[in-house]
Order: C-alpha cells, then sequence, then structure tokens
C-alpha cells in the first residue's frame, strides 16, 4: 500500500491523501482541499484568481495526475459542449470528503465528472447551499455543474471495491456534519481523523469514532494536529457564559464576528440574543446555511429558524445571486432590517459578520461604544496578522472596542495524545499540523512516526 499526502504536509489545511491498495487495485482520495497557504502566495480574492487548472497543477496546488480533472475547459476553448461522455476515465475509483470546510473540500470542484465523490448528507447540503450564493467569476475553483456527490450517515459501509471498504464515523468538530474514516485494505487498516476536537458540546461523536477505530485493530492512523503547539480548548458553555456578560454590559451595538457553518456558535449567539432581549442580524447565506443545518436529523439543538429574535439583513442590493433571492423572497418583510436601522438602533441587535469583516464594517459605520466580539481562531499567520491589523485600524476609526471569546475546533494537545493511545496503531502520520516533530515528541510511545518529508512524497506501508 502507498500513502501520498498531496496537501497538509506541515501546513493546516490543503488535505488531499491518495490511498493506493496496490492488491487491490484500488485508488481514493481522503479529502480535495483547497490550501490557503498556497493560495494566500499567489492570489487575492476577488482580483486575482486561478484561470486554469493548468495553473493550479504548476502551482502544486493540485496533484498532476492524468485524467483527474474535467475536460470541461478544453472543450470551451474548442466551442464544444460538455457532457460527462465526453470525461476521460477516471483515474482514482472515489474521493471521500470528511467535512464541509474549504480546506478539505475546496477543490471537488476541477474533478473529472466521472469521479464519485461522498460525504456526510449535512456537509453535501452545506456545500449544495454555499453554491447557491457564489458570485459568477470566471475560475475553476467555482465551477460545481455536474459533481456526482453521493451522501452517507455514520454506520453506512462503503465498498469501493471487494476487500477495500471505507467506514464512516462522525466526528465532533465546527462544522456539523463532519466525520473520520476507517479504511480496511489489503495491508490492513487505516483510520483519518479528519479535523475535530474532544472538547466540544459533542464530545460523544468523537467517542463513537475512537470506539469504532478500536474494534478494526488499527494498522495506520493519519491524524490532524493543529493545535499541537497552540490551544484554547474552554468549553461552549463557557463561551456562552463570557458572550452573555459582556453583551449583557453593553448598551449600544454588538458585532459578533464567527464563522457562517459553526452552527455550535450560531446556538451560542442565539441564546444570548434571546436572553440579553436583542434580535441576532444574519445575511441571507448564513440564513440559509443555518436552516439546512437546523433541519439534519443527526443535530442536537435545533433552532427554530421562524423565531423572531432572528432577524435576515437586506442591504437592499439590485444585483442577488440565485441564495438571495431564494431567501429575500421567501421571508415577511418584517422579519427584515436594514443597515441604517442596526447603526440607529444598536441596542436592539446582535450583527453577525465573519472572518474580519472590514467591508461590513465600512457599510455599517457603527457608532462609537460599540462592541466587536471576535468569536473566531486568532491570526495565526503574517497574511492575517495584516488584516487583522486593517480591521483593529478600522475599529479605532469607529471607536468600536473588540472582545476575543472563542473555543476552537480542533483537539488540544492532551486529546491528540490520548486519541493515538486508545487507537493504538503501528504508524502514525501527522498531517494538516505545522508542526509535526512536536506532535511526534510530545505524543511519543513505543510505534513508528512518519513525518511526511513534502506534498507528494509517497509513503510506502508494506
Ligand atoms: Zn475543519
Amino acid at each position: 500500500m502507498v500513502i501520498i499526502p498531496y496537501g497538509g504536509v506541515n501546513e493546516i489545511g490543503g488535505n488531499k491523501i491518495l490511498i493506493i491498495d496496490k492488491k487491490n487495485s484500488v485508488k481514493v482520495f481522503l479529502d480535495f482541499g483547497k490550501s490557503f497557504t498556497l493560495a494566500r502566495k499567489y492570489y487575492e480574492f476577488p482580483l486575482v484568481y486561478p484561470e486554469s487548472i493548468e495553473e493550479l497543477i504548476s502551482l502544486g496546488a493540485v496533484p498532476d495526475i492524468p485524467s483527474l480533472f474535467t475536460n470541461f475547459y478544453e472543450l470551451r476553448k474548442r466551442g464544444l459542449e460538455f457532457k460527462l461522455s465526453t470525461e476521460p476515465p477516471p483515474p482514482v475509483d472515489a474521493i471521500f470528503v470528511s467535512h464541509a470546510h474549504l480546506d478539505h473540500y475546496g477543490y471537488i470542484s476541477l474533478l473529472n465528472r466521472r469521479i464519485p465523490i461522498y460525504m456526510g448528507s449535512c456537509a453535501k447540503k452545506i456545500i449544495e447551499t454555499n453554491i447557491k450564493f457564489i458570485h459568477a467569476i470566471r475560475s475553476p475553483e467555482v465551477f460545481y455543474d455536474g459533481l456526482k456527490i453521493h451522501s452517507f450517515r455514520t454506520g453506512d459501509v462503503i465498498e469501493v471495491k471487494k476487500d477495500f471498504v471505507i467506514k464512516p464515523i462522525h466526528m465532533d468538530h465546527s462544522v456539523p456534519g463532519a466525520y473520520g474514516f476507517i479504511i480496511e485494505t489489503s495491508a490492513g487498516s487505516i483510520a483519518y481523523t479528519g479535523d475535530f476536537r474532544w472538547h466540544g458540546p459533542q464530545s460523544y461523536l468523537t467517542d463513537d469514532f475512537v470506539r469504532g477505530a478500536k474494534k478494526e485493530d488499527v494498522r495506520v492512523l493519519i491524524m490532524e494536529g493543529t493545535h499541537i503547539h497552540y490551544s484554547e480548548p474552554i468549553p461552549e458553555e463557557d463561551v456562552r457564559r463570557r458572550i452573555a456578560e459582556v453583551i449583557s454590559g453593553a448598551n449600544d451595538l454588538v458585532i459578533a464576528d464567527f464563522s457562517r457553518v459553526d452552527y455550535d456558535r450560531f446556538v451560542t449567539f442565539y441564546e444570548v440574543a434571546k436572553k440579553t432581549g436583542r434580535k441576532l442580524v444574519i445575511d441571507p447565506r448564513r440564513f440559509a446555511l443555518m436552516s439546512v443545518i437546523s433541519e439534519d436529523p443527526g443535530i442536537r439543538f435545533r433552532v427554530e429558524m421562524n423565531d423572531e429574535s432572528i432577524v435576515i439583513l437586506d442591504k437592499g442590493k439590485k444585483r442577488l445571486s440565485r441564495g438571495e433571492k431564494e431567501v429575500l423572497s421567501s421571508i415577511p418583510d418584517d422579519r427584515k432590517v436594514r443597515l441604517e436601522e442596526i447603526r440607529e438602533h444598536g441596542e436592539e441587535f446582535i450583527y453577525t459578520v465573519f472572518i474580519g469583516g472590514i467591508k461590513d464594517i465600512k457599510e455599517l459605520k457603527p457608532k462609537g461604544g460599540s462592541i466587536y466580539i471576535l468569536s473566531s481562531s486568532e491570526p495565526v499567520d503574517e497574511e492575517r496578522e495584516l488584516s487583522f491589523e486593517r480591521l483593529i485600524n478600522w475599529l479605532e476609526e469607529f471607536g468600536v472596542a473588540m472582545y476575543h471569546i472563542h473555543s476552537s475546533g480542533h483537539a488540544n494537545p492532551l486529546d491528540l495524545k490520548r486519541i493515538v493511545e486508545e487507537i493504538d496503531p503501528e504508524i502514525v502520520i501527522p498531517i494538516h499540523c505545522e508542526r509535526p516533530k512536536l506532535l511526534k515528541r510530545f505524543i511519543n510511545g513505543n510505534r513508528k512516526w512518519t513525518l511526511p518529508p513534502d506534498n507528494g512524497a509517497p509513503i510506502e506501508i508494506k
């Protein structure tokens, strides 16, 4: 068996792990994500973006494997129509996506349409909802037409070929519908964690994964180690309590910055909004995402999206995406709110933005005395530090002070150690980790560690 990580080596995200079972002649990818580290090096969305798949191959953003990608662009150049039957025979049997974060699924858009893609049913709904909100830009990164996405749930067993079986088991992470995989191959079982945490509100999901892995006599564990060197593992109840304390003391607008797919954090802000008598302002995209997630049967706490404490931002834009049109036409006018109203009556609202929302802040022009709650990770690299600095500059301009209240979606060091000890594999391969050496030295134990030297370097398992 050969394992080739084409991304996620010494970096956070961009996972694309090719598993080759030579005896069973099977090839599958675990995740097919976008590397933000690499994308930031060359691109500046939405001004500079990838213009062809060849460009991404030459930069090393995606693997150079013949027929792996769609021939849509080639056909378009020649004025021919794209049909499934015109796609070449694919070089891999399937793609398994662990969860709906772009650094794990971002490049499925480029793939040969004959390759089946598997993901959790909630992840599928999240991705399909997101696609409706993408404004047309001419980049292959956002071309999703014709993809063949199959969904699974915990307990399903997917037989890729006889003697090559994948069992998805749910994991707790900062997006619902996250999974790890147990893969039975001719060279023994592999367990792949995807991204996970053990301190979250649904830690029992992670317990289930570990229990499932223990039954299988795992030979190889491919694990994430995002927070081996820096951890913020406070429980979600503490996040809620601290946010409630801050908002109770505030007498003007509160701006809340958190991921659009972090349902647990949405529940937290929703509950605090109800408790403090404020209305939670969300944009149409967040409304659509939270609606499909809250209807998923696997969800722990169902938010009633018609609750009057949730209002939808209507900027009165002329050009709307398909998703924005759908949401705004289905919502009664008394549940929509305009920016002017939020500015004038700040004390009545919690206004949600995401990832440094500088554009939103500039449009809103909040009054001095407003509060900005950063409820996602602190900037971890130079580039994000610069945009963080810009955000602080704008907040200074408007007289807005910031609080950082957050609990991470990634496991803390002792939980990373615990998962290795409980699953007890022969070989560990760290991925999605900037400091694999630290992970190895911290956990140690009598097992073999394989620190992948570089993206695309094969690891032979005999
Ligand atoms: Zn993730």
